[in-house]
């Protein structure tokens, strides 16, 4: 039974990757940072049916020696980092802790990696926010990266660095670029679930107004559960790489809304208001990716249309907010 580590196991694509690695047998470790609210903290794994079968390990990217531990322990077959301060918006207002975490903690698990268990394939979850004030209008594995927020400029440092160990030391080290990709599992901080939320908050009269930033930005979304397989095939490869893992479709933030507010029959023009403060210090206008390489080289293809991933988001909130009122 191999066995694979998991940084991030309490986000979105933490529950879907450990979903999928179970499935196929894995002996799934997952890194978990220490909460004083550890009772909700495992909701996703919760809500995915599998918090029982992910053995939980404390740990933090920030502290080396927590890794190098659990490295000691599991000597894992495979390392998924999946851990990042996440939110775009929120790194203007903590720029330093998401150069730690989201940079310098890819660089701590690279080097626990390459002491305790150097054969270990390791993924790094680079971003299509690489991109940033893009440089092709589909942006490629060669597109030129020009990062717009300090996320972003710390995903590239932790990119380039997973480049650099596989070149340095010759680690099985790989990097998906992989571009939005969502479910009812996303953080409510993010656009598409914001909308996906309000559309059932006003849908069953508990809100009647979504307020929201820019609506012309246009992104590139998929769904989480098609994008973990991408991860999973990344490091079942004979030689590590990079792939940008994305749609090739990219849809304004009014069509999303215009989307999802009309999958429960109601006018989105009637409730969306926008606020200055929602505007970003600097903005990522468009991003669409070309995944044409994991397609021939990984065999990988998304499955979930816009479409269905709104009305399954859609659906997801309305459900939690009826048994919320039920209670
Ligand atoms: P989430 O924000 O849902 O999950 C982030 C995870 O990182 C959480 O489990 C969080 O723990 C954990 N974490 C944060 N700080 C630390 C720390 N100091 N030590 C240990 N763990 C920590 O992100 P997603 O699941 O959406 O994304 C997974 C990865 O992919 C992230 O690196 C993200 O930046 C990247 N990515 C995501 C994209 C997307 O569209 N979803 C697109 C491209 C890249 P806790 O629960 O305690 O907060
Ligand atoms: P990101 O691409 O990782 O930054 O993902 P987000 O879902 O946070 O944002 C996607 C786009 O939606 C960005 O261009 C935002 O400016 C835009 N946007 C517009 N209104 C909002 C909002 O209220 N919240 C968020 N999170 N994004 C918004």
């Amino acid at each position: 039974m191999p066995t694979a580590l998991v940084t991030g196991v309490t986000g979105q694509d933490g529950a879907y990757l450990s979903q999928l690695l179970l499935a196929k047998g894995y002996r799934v470790i997952g890194l978990m940072r220490r909460s004083a609210s550890s009772d909700v903290i495992g909701e996703r794994l919760r809500w995915l049916g599998i918090l029982k079968d992910v053995e939980l390990v404390d740990g933090n990217l920030t502290d080396l020696s927590s890794l190098i531990r659990v490295l000691s322990v599991y000597k894992p077959d495979e390392v998924y980092n999946l851990a990042a301060q996440s939110f775009v918006a929120a790194s203007w207002q903590q720029p330093l802790l998401t150069g730690n975490v989201t940079g310098l903690g890819a660089a701590n698990v690279l080097e626990a990696v390459r002491l305790i268990k150097p054969d270990a394939r390791f993924y790094q979850a680079s971003s299509s926010e690489m991109y940033g004030l893009i440089q092709e209008p589909k942006q490629s594995e060669t597109t030129p990266f020009y990062p717009r927020s300090p996320y972003a400029a710390a995903k590239l440092y932790a990119h380039w660095m997973t480049v650099n160990y596989r070149e340095s030391f010759g680690m099985h080290a790989s990097s998906g670029i992989l571009f939005n990709h969502e479910s009812p599992l996303r953080g409510i901080e993010f656009v598409t679930r914001k909308v996906t939320d309000g559309v059932a908050r006003i849908k069953l009269g508990l809100a009647t107004e979504l307020p929201l930033g820019n609506l012309n930005a246009t992104r590139d979304w998929g769904h989480a559960r098609d994008y973990v397989q991408a991860m999973h095939l990344m490091l079942q490869q004979k030689v590590p790489d990079d792939y940008v893992i994305a749609t090739g479709r990219t849809t304004s933030i009014r069509d999303l809304c215009i989307i999802a507010f009309s999958h429960v029959g109601l006018n989105w023009e009637e409730h969306v208001t926008t606020r200055a403060d929602l505007i970003r210090p600097a903005e990522v206008d468009v991003l669409l990716g070309d995944s044409t390489k994991a397609q021939t080289t990984l065999g990988w293809k998304p499955e979930t249309t816009l479409e269905m991933m709104v009305a399954e988001m859609v659906e997801a909130d309305l459900a939690r907010h009826r048994t919320r009122m039920a209670s």
